[in-house]
């Protein structure tokens, strides 16, 4: 949701439309290391603790995520950091995760999405893949340092509404969960519990941002000459279409 139109563009009018069939960039080191620390965590929880990430850059994830080789001693070394920082949150955090208040690790949700005016027919829905969700609370882990940002906020307040949509607040004791983000950047673990009404009031920003996404896509996909804009910044460098994009 949101981001560059542009790669929205390149996407949709070559792989989508035309079948044809271009290979993305090689993944930045970033969404690698965050890839694996996901999966650790995830079977961490699942197995209720009794899982050992070793090695911590399995062979067959390395395919998976298309992790370019140079990179493993470096996300070796981080990944054991992390995981570190992850077991003292383990250690101190009141989330629920036991068993009897589970609901899923990477859970997914799809919620059908009231269409834009501009719509041209198409209709959209969205996708949560919310990394921990308990009777009682949303958690979103994060392996960078503790940061303020909006979409953080956005990320957690449309899976909330997506747990509601799926009735999911029916199994919590509150009817409603903690919104939560835990940072595994610096050396001590940082969990950020969010206002849950300060994330509602930043939902309106993002429905304003959710309907030009429809329209965009819709645009781009129904008039071929459409050029979507793009918004080149700091996320070109994670951006697997850099090679077919002219950025103007
Ligand atoms: S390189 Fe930047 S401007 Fe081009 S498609 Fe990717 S994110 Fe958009």
């Amino acid at each position: 949701m949101g981001g560059c139109h542009r790669k929205r563009q390149l996407y949709i009018r070559r792989v989508d439309q035309a079948g044809i069939k271009i290979e993305p960039l090689l993944p930045h080191f970033t969404p690698a290391r965050g890839n694996l620390i996901h999966f650790h965590i995830k079977n961490f929880i699942d197995n209720e603790g009794d899982y050992v990430p070793d090695p911590m850059v399995p062979t067959d994830l390395i395919k998976q995520f298309t992790i370019p080789t140079d990179y493993i001693p470096t996300l070796k070394t981080e990944l054991e950091r992390g995981w570190k920082v992850f077991l003292q949150w383990k250690d101190k955090t009141t989330v629920t995760w036991d068993r009897n208040n589970l609901i899923g690790t990477e859970h997914q949700i799809l919620m059908p999405l009231a269409p834009p005016k501009q719509n041209f027919g198409y209709s959209y829905i969205q996708q949560s893949d919310m990394d921990l969700i308990t009777k009682n609370e949303i958690v979103d882990f994060k392996f960078g340092k503790k940061a303020y940002l909006g979409k953080y906020k956005w990320q957690l307040g449309s899976y909330r509404r997506a747990a509601l949509y799926a009735q999911l607040n029916k199994l919590s004791p509150t009817g409603d969960f903690r919104l939560i983000n835990v940072f595994l950047g610096n050396d001590e673990p940082e969990e950020q519990v969010h206002d849950t009404k300060k994330i509602r009031d930043s939902m309106s920003s993002f429905e304003t941002a959710l309907v030009e996404t429809m329209e965009q896509d819709a645009l781009i996909r129904y008039d071929p000459k459409y050029q979507a804009p793009c918004s080149v910044d700091i996320y070109c460098a994670f951006c697997g279409w850099r090679h077919c994009c002219r950025g103007i």
